[in-house]
This record gives structure tokens, C-alpha cells and sequence, in this order.
């Protein structure tokens, strides 16, 4: 009896001492805009799901065997920057004169580190040239000749102009450039974009986006998505955001900074900061798009103000969710 009893207490007092595992959790998204229902075939959704299936799985597997938020996000991107279905990478949009020009950013939570390629040229994974930017130099930005430059230095891998090419999006150009009178310049029907967030077993944060930019653009035109505190912001204090959306409204709003100083200066959870930004902010200044967003107890946003947005998670309770639509 007594020994059972001393057994029970010792059993109670190891639960409560034992320390509780630390949350590890991550979002990814693949770009937002008008995606309903009937646009997409089976098979197109069938490759997206089963490509941000493949992507979410393989940066929750790094941070499981405990490697950092940083190679989490990393490896998220670089699955999505070579599925075709994806703004990012191999499968990005055109240019104006049908090339591709490829931006890309990464931030560390946990030093406020960051690295940017923007107008990159030929980079088989735009976010390994980014994250050379922030590791291997004093900088934080890299743009076109000098980011590819920099990137055949650091030893990445390069491939030819049309390996990038699909056909999808050289007919997409096609019907831009039918379609819009020479004022118009950008195609704002969708974004796809690729991004990733998230919170490591060491409680760091990292946010990483990779994107081909707007069909159409010229002049060099580069978004938000290698813009730091704009498509990209980590901050263990705060949050880690990746956006997706219409570049130039996100740059004039700063958007991945104020949601992430809306929890550090005005207390707000993660869920209200993203609120207020995706339907408040950019609602009002006439903006599309939508943001994923990751806490320091892996708390997970994923806000957009358009009709879909291509999207996974896999949460601090382990759960997957893939999602395209509102409602799912
Ligand atoms: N934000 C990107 C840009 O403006 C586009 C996108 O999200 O697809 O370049």
C-alpha cells in the first residue's frame, strides 16, 4: 500500500517536473487571388495539393529531428520553387519581354539576419542564392547581374532560360498582352508565389518567400516578396510572416513588419495582427492578397482577402491541413 502510494507520488511529481516538449510548427503558402472552384481541373489540384503535401512534410520533417526553422523554411521553398504549378522558380511568370526574373528573401527570427535576391536570372532555387546573401555577405540585397554573380560564386546550381519556361505561363503572357492597353502593365487575376513560416524546437522563427513577381512586369519591376518587412519579417519576439498578394500595395504597407509590430507594440495575438492587416489595411488601400503567419508558441495564421489561397500546415498538435479554397 504504501509503496503504491509512494510510486503514485513519485509518478505525479515526474509529470510535473518533466519540462513539456517545445512546439514545433509550420505554414507554407503557394500564392492567393481568384481561385474558385471549377478554375482549377481535378488533375491541376490533385499536382498542387500533392506538391504543397510534399513541401509542408518535408520542412516538418526537419524541424522533427530537430533541425532549425531556418533549413525548415528552406527546404519548403525549394520543393515549391521546382513544382511548375508555382509562381517561384521553374513554372514562374513572364516578363514583359518572356523571361524570367526571380525574387527571394529569408529572415532568421532569432538575429534578425536576412538575405535578398531580387531580378536573379538562371538560379535553380532563388532561395538558396537569398540565403547565401545573408550568410556569406556583409549584405542583405542582391539585384540582377550582381545577384547572379554572386549566386554562380557561392556554387549554386544554374539552369538555362527555357528550363524555367512553361507553357502555361508563356500563354498566360500571351492573353496579358492581348488583353490590356499599354497603361495596364501588371496581371493582378492571381499571385503564386511560394512561401513558408516557421517555429523550431529551439523556439526560433523564420520566414522565407520565392516568386517569379507579376506577369507582364517590365523595367526591372520587383514586389514585395524580396522586400524585408514587406513579403518577409522574423522576429522571435513577434512573428515570422511570408505575404502573397499585389507587391506594391504590400510595399507601401509594409505588411509582414506591422503585423509582426502589432503584436510587439500593441500586444495584439497573432490571429488580430493578421486580421487587421489582410482585412483592414489592405481591404481599405484596395489591395489583394493574403499572408501565413507562425508565433513563438506556434500558433498559425492563414488570412486572405481574395477567394483562395493554395496553402498547408502542420501545427504544434501535429495536425495537416491543405487548403485551396475559403472553405477548404
Ligand atoms: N507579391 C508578388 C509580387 O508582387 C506576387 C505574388 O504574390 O504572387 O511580386
Amino acid at each position: 500500500m504504501i509503496k503504491t502510494l509512494l510510486l503514485t507520488a513519485t509518478l505525479i511529481a515526474m509529470s510535473q517536473t518533466a519540462p513539456a516538449e517545445s512546439p514545433i510548427a509550420i505554414a507554407i503558402h503557394g500564392g492567393a487571388g481568384t481561385i474558385e472552384r471549377g478554375n482549377l481541373s481535378p488533375a491541376q489540384e490533385e499536382a498542387i495539393r500533392s506538391a504543397l503535401t510534399e513541401a509542408i512534410e518535408a520542412g516538418h520533417a526537419v524541424l522533427h529531428s530537430g533541425g532549425s526553422s531556418l533549413d525548415a523554411v528552406t527546404e519548403a521553398v525549394r520543393i515549391l520553387e521546382d513544382a511548375p504549378q508555382f509562381n517561384a522558380g521553374r513554372g514562374a511568370v513572364l516578363t514583359h519581354e518572356g523571361e524570367v526574373e526571380l525574387d527571394a528573401s529569408i529572415m532568421d527570427g532569432a538575429t534578425l539576419e536576412a538575405g535578398a535576391v531580387a531580378s536573379a536570372q538562371g538560379i535553380r532555387h532563388p532561395i538558396d542564392a537569398a540565403r547565401a546573401v545573408m550568410t556569406d555577405s556583409p549584405h542583405v540585397m542582391l539585384v540582377s547581374a550582381g545577384a547572379n554573380a554572386f549566386a554562380r560564386a557561392a556554387g549554386l546550381e544554374f539552369k538555362d532560360p527555357e528550363w524555367f519556361i512553361t507553357e502555361f505561363r508563356a500563354e498566360q503572357l500571351r492573353a496579358v498582352q492581348a488583353r490590356q492597353d499599354a497603361s495596364v502593365q501588371l496581371s493582378e487575376d492571381w499571385f503564386s508565389t511560394v512561401g513558408a513560416v516557421a517555429l523550431d524546437r529551439d523556439g526560433n522563427l523564420a520566414a522565407a518567400t520565392s516568386t517569379g513577381g507579376m506577369t507582364n512586369k517590365r523595367w526591372g519591376r520587383v514586389g514585395d516578396s524580396p522586400i524585408i518587412g514587406a513579403g518577409t519579417f522574423a522576429d522571435n519576439r513577434s512573428c515570422a510572416v511570408s505575404a502573397t498578394g499585389h507587391g506594391e500595395f504590400f510595399i507601401r504597407h509594409v505588411v509582414a513588419y506591422d503585423i509582426c509590430a502589432r503584436m510587439r507594440h500593441a500586444g495584439a495575438s497573432l490571429a488580430e495582427s493578421a486580421d487587421a492587416v489582410v482585412h483592414g489595411v489592405l481591404v481599405e488601400a484596395g489591395a489583394d492578397g493574403g499572408v501565413i503567419a507562425i508565433d513563438a508558441l506556434g500558433n498559425i495564421a492563414m488570412q486572405f482577402n481574395t477567394q483562395g489561397m493554395y496553402r498547408a500546415a502542420i501545427g504544434s498538435d501535429g495536425q495537416l491541413s491543405v487548403a485551396i479554397y475559403g472553405d477548404d
